[in-house]
């Protein structure tokens, strides 16, 4: 049942992370390709963490927001603060992060940042979009199974209905394939790749929600 938390988390939080390229983008900062996200229990005072690519076995970025967070303002908050991380030249609080922090939207103490009123209004778009952060509403990480499946259709549904967009400009990429430079295609195969990613993972939700 967890996992099927995790999953759902897990989907949202990418398209979050999709969503928020564009962000990073604007303000003249890249967000690596390879940053891989998920929700995981963590130490209670840690909201988020981040793992460069040195970290990780399979040499993606890895960020993890802790599993008891629920509110989607605290989660995309705490997600923009480790993607700064994941853009950053250094590790840690210093010059670099506070540049794109601020240039994100993020305010406070570098450390313990919080969304400013502009990156705010994204978050509400942004649920508006997505639906809440999975479960949220729930009073119970682990709520009983029939409501679990009934919340995951609906949801599962409506992403659907959203990837169905995304999957028609990630096949007309693909076509395009063939004739793309080498520095273009790295791109393109991340672009597809992660939008197959969420697709998978819609599928596999729906599926266990319809059994
Ligand atoms: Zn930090």
């Amino acid at each position: 049942m967890i996992d099927d938390v995790i999953t759902e988390r897990k989907a949202w939080l990418s398209n979050a992370v999709a969503e928020l390229r564009p962000l990073f983008n604007c303000a003249g900062y890249k967000v690596p390709e390879n940053v891989r996200v998920t929700c995981a229990r963590l130490g209670r005072r840690t909201s988020g963490c981040h793992y460069s690519p040195s970290w990780s076995s399979n040499g993606n970025h890895e960020i993890f927001i802790n599993c008891s967070i629920r509110s989607a303002h605290e989660v995309i908050s705490t997600l923009v603060h480790e993607m700064v991380h994941a853009s950053a030249a250094n590790t840690g609080h210093g010059k670099d992060f506070k540049k794109i922090a601020f240039a994100v939207g993020l305010i406070g103490p570098m450390q313990n940042t919080d969304a400013g009123p502009v990156l705010s209004r994204w978050i509400k778009k942004f649920v508006k979009r997505w639906g809440p952060y999975p479960l949220a509403q729930s009073s119970d990480m682990f709520p009983a199974d029939q409501f679990a499946r009934r919340h995951l259709l609906t949801r599962s549904e409506k992403w659907l209905v959203r990837l169905g967009g995304q999957l028609a400009s990630a096949r007309a990429t693909a076509a395009r394939m063939p004739e793309m430079p080498g520095s273009q295609l790295d791109k393109a195969v991340a672009e597809v790749k992660e939008i197959i990613g969420v697709w998978e993972q819609v599928l596999l939700q729906m599926e266990w929600a319809q059994k």
